[in-house]
């Protein structure tokens, strides 16, 4: 089940999406990414939890618009296992890595498959239920993601994307649903865009570089000049990051 939250920006889109999992039998629940702390979107997602029992939650990355309801975890849902990269957000349960698995409910299948998606930021991961992927901010449902820096990494995003695609062909990920607007039914399609649109803007930041733009600002200036002021800090982040991947060679 998808629980938007009501906080819309440019950044997250219509808002965050929080997915509630139900094991086959009823009796319990996995909750992906609690969202932004919004005492609507708590009732929400937990009535969407409804007399299941929650046994796991996962974090998909650190931005505050996926884990600030974490913070007030221990009122809505004591006792339930953290399950994240990062220490500070694990709670009850060792930090995740690739491959994990996590099994919430009696059935075989009532398990997910941690996918380590580093890039939009270092601790990045997408969780495959099925043929499902739950892309956290690594693949949107509209647009492209944003690489940030210093947190994410334009190396890593392009082989995480890469990895997608390659369970794409291996048939293992048919829909992708991503935290931020609707899903995305043709995954093979929008993976290739975004690795096009990435390699793109890369080509036009090093012809900046090469014309003489030297700051994330001056780059800005040249490559994302269409770009609406109130998303400037969003571009000169990942301008940062498309300079450090490029300077690294
Ligand atoms: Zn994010």
């Amino acid at each position: 089940m998808r629980v938007r939250a009501d906080n819309p920006s440019p950044m997250t889109l219509e808002g965050t999406n929080t997915f509630v999992l139900h094991s086959a039998d009823g009796a319990s629940a996995l909750l992906i990414d609690p969202g932004p702390e919004l005492p609507a979107h708590r009732a929400a997602f937990l009535a969407a939890v409804d007399d299941r029992e929650l046994v796991g939650i996962v974090l998909t990355h650190r931005h505050a618009d996926h884990s600030e309801a974490l913070a007030t975890a221990d009122e809505w849902a004591p006792g339930v296992p953290v399950h994240a990269v990062l220490p500070e957000f694990a709670c009850r349960a060792d930090t995740l890595v690739d491959g994990q698995r996590i099994r919430f409910g009696a059935s075989a299948a009532d398990e997910v498959e941690i996918i380590a998606t580093p890039g939009h930021t270092s601790d990045s991961i997408s969780v495959l239920h099925g043929r499902t992927l739950y892309s956290g901010d690594t693949v949107l449902g509209r647009g492209t993601t944003v690489v940030t820096h210093p947190e994410g990494s334009i190396a890593d995003y392009l082989a995480s994307i890469e990895r997608l695609q390659g369970f794409v062909a291996q048939g293992r990920i048919e829909v992708i649903e991503p935290a931020h607007g609707p899903v995305v039914e043709d995954p093979g399609a929008v993976l290739a865009h975004y690795l096009q649109h990435r390699r793109e803007r890369l080509e036009q930041v090093q012809a900046a570089v090469d014309a003489g733009a030297d700051t994330p600002a001056q780059v800005a200036d040249v490559v994302y000049a269409e770009v609406p002021a109130n998303l400037r800090g969003a571009v000169e982040q990942i301008v940062a990051a498309q300079l450090e991947y490029l300077r690294r060679g």
